[in-house]
């Protein structure tokens, strides 16, 4: 229905929101769509048995409230990552989670510091809660480094690996800056941290040493259940107190009883996550060889995604051209980036569909 807006009855706040714009979904068939990061393979068949044995035995439990904080499914994440329970929180998405944590953390008086090219939902976020979100530009190879954010703050927000550029912040370089910043929350993003090349690249093994640091992750990339919405973080028990009691003050039950189930399958299913892991940095390491052939830089990438950069012609246009031939790519119209395109990591076919789109449209 067309209708014409009228925000008359709105409140202040939603008529000054600036919305995050999600990376599309269009649902044609045969599209290749390297655009949002998703997990080229599906989810491990153990999500679905205990999804589909929730429906079939236990259907009559669906009338009940799930269980508000999860306690099975952090329990398993607590085993898995070597943390106790009271360490992991969970929520409906990793940006549901980071939306509490801005709410929980992120004070107006002092700023919060973010990369200024990096995850465009934070200063949406700091918009949305009224937080004064500085941005620190990254370094001309497109790094981070940690001396650039010896400023006074309320706290600090990174990527790690970064998205889009995929480029991956060292452990100590992380430390430094939690050490470097004891009256801030240093949160670290790990969205992408599974597709490292090192299994030691989280910075989840330094929260016991550290009350400021608090780690966020997500199955949606690297355990392919974005469609489930379930994200987490890591940190110490104070932290996670202070995340539960902003839950609960906003939606005390946001993991429902199939999400539950099939996080929880996911995460007790270590081999299936290892190999599907492994499979997407190798098909990376492919796909960056066969961009490189065809004359694109394209930068140190740690994540199921990489940011390459085309020797001639323009991003925008290549963007377009892949698209008239079904392929979908994520091109940011912004300064410093825009000669650059994420492409997603996808199966061997996909990327092939790509490369050979790609031929029909550059000139090597
Ligand atoms: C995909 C992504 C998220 C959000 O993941 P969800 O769990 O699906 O909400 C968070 N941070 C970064 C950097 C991402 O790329």
């Amino acid at each position: 229905m067309e209708f014409k807006l009228d925000t008359r009855l709105w409140s202040t706040k939603a008529r000054n929101l600036n919305p995050y714009v999600p990376g599309e979904q269009p649902q044609h068939e045969n599209l290749c769509k390297l655009n949002t990061n998703e997990n080229p393979f599906p989810p491990s068949p153990k999500v679905a048995e205990a999804i589909t044995s929730v429906l079939i035995n236990q259907a009559h439990q669906l009338r009940l409230y799930p269980a508000p904080e999860s306690n099975d499914l952090r329990q398993a994440l607590a085993q898995v990552y070597n943390l106790d329970i009271n360490q992991v929180f969970v929520g409906n998405g990793s940006d549901e989670v980071l939306a509490l944590v801005f709410a929980s953390f992120f004070l107006k008086e002092r700023p919060v510091l973010a990369p200024d090219i990096s995850y465009s939902f934070y200063p949406v976020y700091a918009d949305t809660f009224g937080v004064n979100l500085v941005k620190i530009p990254l370094s001309a190879d497109f790094s981070i480094e940690s001396s650039d954010y010896r400023q006074p703050c309320s706290g600090i927000i990174i990527a790690n690996p970064n998205a889009p550029t995929g480029i991956l912040m060292s452990l100590e370089a992380i430390e430094k800056l939690v050490t470097e910043h004891p009256n801030a929350v240093v949160v670290i993003d790990e969205a992408y941290i599974d597709f490292a090349d090192q299994e030691s690249a989280s910075a989840v093994g330094l929260i016991d040493k550290h009350d400021n640091l608090l780690v966020t992750q997500t199955f949606s990339k690297s355990r392919s259940l974005a469609g489930l919405r379930v994200g987490m973080a890591f940190g110490n028990p104070s932290l996670i107190e202070a995340l539960t009691r902003m839950k609960n003050s906003f939606n005390s039950y946001p993991l429902d009883r199939l999400a539950q189930a099939g996080a929880l399958a996911s995460v007790k299913d270590v081999e299936y996550f290892e190999q599907t892991c492994r499979q997407v940095i190798e098909l990376r390491q492919q796909l960056v060889s066969d961009l490189n052939e065809l004359g694109f830089s394209v930068l140190p990438s740690q994540a199921n995604f990489i940011f390459a950069r085309p020797q001639q012609g323009n991003a925008s246009e290549i963007a377009q051209a892949l698209r008239e031939q079904g392929v979908i790519v994520r091109y940011f119209d912004k300064p410093r980036i825009k000669e650059y395109l994420r492409i997603t990591v996808g199966t061997t076919e996909q990327n092939q569909r790509l490369i050979e789109a790609l031929k029909q449209t550059v000139e090597v």
